[in-house]
């Protein structure tokens, strides 16, 4: 019997809800498999805030740095309610890049996936989604303009300024390049490389890095984009995308555009992977505007969960289990709020409701 220590963030705004059902599915994992789970409860974010004055207290780094995984929630609080905390305190300064930082976990992987069956979810043509949307961004997650020095001050003509710095050394863009690399071999063999190069140096860099990084993936072929472009090219032909590569602030936005050709960003989990310690969260915030209503789509966290078993706990056969049994509710004609159009004659369910439905499907799966 295996026994994981799993640290278990349920942030704020919907975390709580949609961790909620996500542990429901981990127990089913548990009950099937020869494993256990110890989850390990933490305050992270803006509740940690107030309860602690710290959103990332020293108790729940210390309870990451005992576990074997962590799950996370989303979170952050609305623009206004934001002004209520100090701004170096607030949750993704005071604690998500922090979390980042600790672990060093630089890669970070956010599939953005729609079977065909799903077409309807999204908002693009039929036409166009094809036989699916089926691709992974590859996301740089400790570097770039997020973790660069930050100065604001008063210039000598009175004026109010804001410096950012955006930094990169070679060994930081080679690492997150390789991983691209290496899925993109066990995929379909095409990287498309999203960058900048005709304004940025650093994208200048980063493309000089990648094309002595390609030596050793002779077989993979590099398809270079810039990322205005890319933004377009994800709504007119997504089909076209199996790996995409990019920095920080790129990955930040263009996966939230994924989201948006999906559906919802309810339908976006994501893995974050440092060589040492990985976590896993959705890639969407804390969605203040339906916290608390049992209508935000848990997907995005079962399917953290899912990408936690296969990279953490090599239980990848359960993971796959794990994503039929979250689109087998959706293909049995339930959809989440968030993915009901007026009018589409779905049977729309709740968080909790579509939690339930997950576990029963997973109970009735054959196990290996
Ligand atoms: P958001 O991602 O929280 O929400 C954007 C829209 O998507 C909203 O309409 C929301 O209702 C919807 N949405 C998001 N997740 C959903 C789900 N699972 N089911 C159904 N609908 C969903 O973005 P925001 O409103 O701009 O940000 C809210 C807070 O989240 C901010 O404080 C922001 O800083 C924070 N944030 C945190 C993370 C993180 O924890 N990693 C990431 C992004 C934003």
């Amino acid at each position: 019997m295996k026994n994981y220590k799993v640290a278990v963030l349920a942030g704020d705004g919907i975390g709580p809800e949609i961790t909620k059902e996500a542990l429901k599915v981990l127990k089913v994992v548990e009950e099937r498999n020869n494993v256990t789970f110890e989850l390990l409860p933490a305050l992270f974010g803006a509740c940690a805030y107030f309860e602690t004055g710290d959103a990332f207290p020293q108790q729940t780094k210390d309870i990451c740095d005992s576990a074997d995984a962590i799950l996370k929630g989303p979170i952050g609080l609305s623009h206004e309610e934001s002004k209520n905390i100090p701004i170096d305190k607030q949750p993704e300064r005071g604690a998500l890049l922090p979390l980042r930082r600790r672990y060093n976990t630089y890669a970070n992987f956010r599939p953005v996936s729609l079977p065909k069956e799903l077409a309807h979810f999204s908002p693009l043509k039929a036409e166009i989604i094809g036989e699916g949307i089926d691709f992974i961004i590859v996301r740089e997650l400790v570097g770039g303009l997020y973790f660069g020095k930050k100065e604001t001050g008063v210039d000598d003509k009175g004026q109010r300024y804001v410096r950012e710095v955006l930094e990169y050394d070679e060994g930081q863009i080679r690492q997150i390049l390789v991983q691209a690399f290496k899925l993109a071999t066990a995929r379909k063999k095409v990287l498309h490389n999203i960058h900048k190069s005709n304004v940025l140096k650093s994208s200048v860099l980063w493309n000089e890095i990648l094309e002595e990084v390609a030596v050793d993936y002779p077989d993979v072929e590099v398809i270079n984009m810039l990322v205005d472009a890319a933004a377009t090219y994800l709504c007119l032909k997504p089909t076209q995308f199996d790996v995409m590569v990019m920095e920080n602030m790129f990955g930040d936005i263009l996966s939230d555009q994924g989201g948006g050709i999906l559906g919802s960003l309810g339908l976006m989990p994501s893995a974050c992977i440092g060589d040492e310690k990985a976590y896993y969260e959705p890639s969407h915030g804390s969605a203040p505007d339906i916290a608390g209503k049992n209508m935000a789509n848990p997907y995005s966290m079962i399917g953290s969960v899912a990408m936690m078993l296969e990279n953490s706990f090599d239980m990848a056969d359960e993971a796959k289990n794990v994503w039929a049994a979250m689109q087998g509710v959706f293909a049995d004609g339930f959809s989440t709020a968030d993915l009901s159009k007026p009018g589409a004659g779905v049977n729309m369910i709740s968080t909790q409701e579509f939690g339930d439905k997950v576990v029963e499907k997973l109970k009735n799966m054959p196990t290996v």
